[in-house]
């Protein structure tokens, strides 16, 4: 039986229990660092690499401060994520704004910030002048549509609402160089939670044969190209991570034939990855509240998938610890669930665990990205607070749980006359 490694013992975690009620997440700030660490290793032959974190993945202000001191940038495609990146200090061209069916203010912003824009459609030229006007830098989001598979996630390129074909791309950056603009960068993002290494090899591959058609055909000269995020991390015990090394030397390889052969160098190499960077280092902890025995065995939890909402919405694996019961052989088979009324409110079907008691505390692992961001209050649910287990073994709260009252923050109670106990 395999298991997957904890950044801290049965003890620890009871102690953190004791003052921080679960549900909650941890993030795991050793393991962040060492892998932001990995990531800009990996492509350091690369002419002023950056990594701008996808800021959805996990929104929140110390693991941005924790990702800028590492020298990462911030992917944001809203308002919110701009005004977060803006609080922690990540400003002007360290933000990529890679939005799509902006609206007007969202664009003023990003421009205000001097954020790189990332435009979605050739539509857009026009409205990001209308608004907020023409940067001095821009970029464009392409889509392959029938010449690039996708996966699951993300889906097909081809019924993706996403990007520029490759017609309008050309024309694009036309436009944009009629219109006086001489910096320019070409992004694309078409896999997610993607383990294999030659996806990204043969997507930067795309990148650069565009780039040296675009920059013939057009005579405009690119500054960089953004390969996306999507670099998928190993759920499964049985999974590998994606070697990085093998990804940026493959990527080297069609960087020297085509970019430098073309006398195009230097180029840029830019990503945007959420998941591969935070993903595995944050755990949803939770505790068992009841077991049922009925047609089938279930193990209800205090945390539900308003705290991890990918089980239920893609049927995602994630791996399920019970604390303390790791060398116990794992002969029971138990659904996992929370407590909404939907049936897919479920961690696990059919888990092979070891037997579980009420109390036992579970750790769901791999909540580090799109776990808690992803939340929200159906059912009433309240939304859980983050902890960051510190280098120097503290833990910090980083986001308080909501509460009732925030729950109710939006409601108007003044025009009911019901009697109200208070
Ligand atoms: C979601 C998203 C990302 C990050 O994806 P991960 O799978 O978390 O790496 C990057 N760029 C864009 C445009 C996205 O929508």
């Amino acid at each position: 039986m395999t298991t997957k490694r904890l950044p801290f013992t049965k003890e620890q975690l009871e102690a953190i229990i004791e003052q921080y009620p679960t549900p909650f997440h941890i993030y795991d700030e050793r393991g962040i660092r060492a892998n932001a660490k990995r990531l800009t290793q990996a492509f350091s032959w690369v002419p002023g690499f950056k990594e701008y974190f996808a800021v959805k993945a996990t929104p929140n202000p110390y693991l941005l401060n924790i990702l800028k001191e590492e020298g990462f940038g911030a992917d944001c495609s809203s308002l919110p994520e701009l005004l977060l990146a803006e609080r922690v200090g990540i400003v002007g061209e360290d933000i990529m704004f890679t939005s799509n069916d902006t609206p007007a203010e969202e664009f003023r912003k990003a421009m205000e910030l001097g954020a790189i824009i990332n435009l979605d459609d050739i539509s857009h030229i026009a409205y990001l002048e209308e608004h907020a006007g023409i940067p001095e830098l821009i970029c464009f989001r392409y889509n392959p549509g029938p010449l690039k598979q996708g996966n699951a996630i993300i889906g097909n390129p081809e019924e993706a609402k996403y990007g520029l074909t490759r017609k309008q791309l050309f024309e694009a950056y036309q436009i944009m160089k009629e219109k006086g603009v001489k910096r320019f960068g070409l992004h694309t993002m078409v896999a997610s939670n993607e383990l294999d290494p030659n996806y990204f090899v043969e997507t930067a591959r795309i990148l650069f044969e565009l780039v040296v058609e675009i920059s013939k055909e057009v005579g405009i000269k690119f500054e960089f190209i953004n390969i996306g995020g999507g670099i998928g991390i190993p759920y499964r015990p049985e999974q590998q991570p994606v070697n990085l090394e093998t990804v940026s030397q493959g990527i080297k390889k069609a960087y020297e034939e085509l970019i430098v052969a073309n006398g195009l160098a230097p180029l840029r190499i830019v990503m945007e990855n959420g998941r591969m960077i935070t993903g595995p280092y944050g755990y949803l902890v939770a505790k068992v509240l009841h077991k049922k025995e009925i047609y089938k065995n279930y193990v209800g939890l205090d945390a539900c998938m308003a705290n991890l909402m990918r089980p239920g919405m893609y049927g995602a694996y994630h791996h399920i610890t019970v604390v303390g019961k790791e060398d116990w052989p794992h002969d029971r088979i138990y659904d996992v669930t929370g407590s909404l009324c939907e049936n897919n409110d479920k961690f696990a079907i059919d888990r092979n665990l070891p037997e579980i008691n009420r109390n036992d505390i579970v750790i769901i692992h791999d909540t580090g990205a799109h776990g808690h961001a992803m939340g929200f209050n159906y059912n009433g649910k309240l939304r859980s607070a983050e902890l960051l287990l510190k280098e120097d073994g503290t833990v910090q709260l980083i986001r308080r749980a909501e509460t009732i009252d925030d729950l109710f923050a939006t409601l108007d109670f003044s025009g009911i006359k019901a009697v109200v106990a208070k």
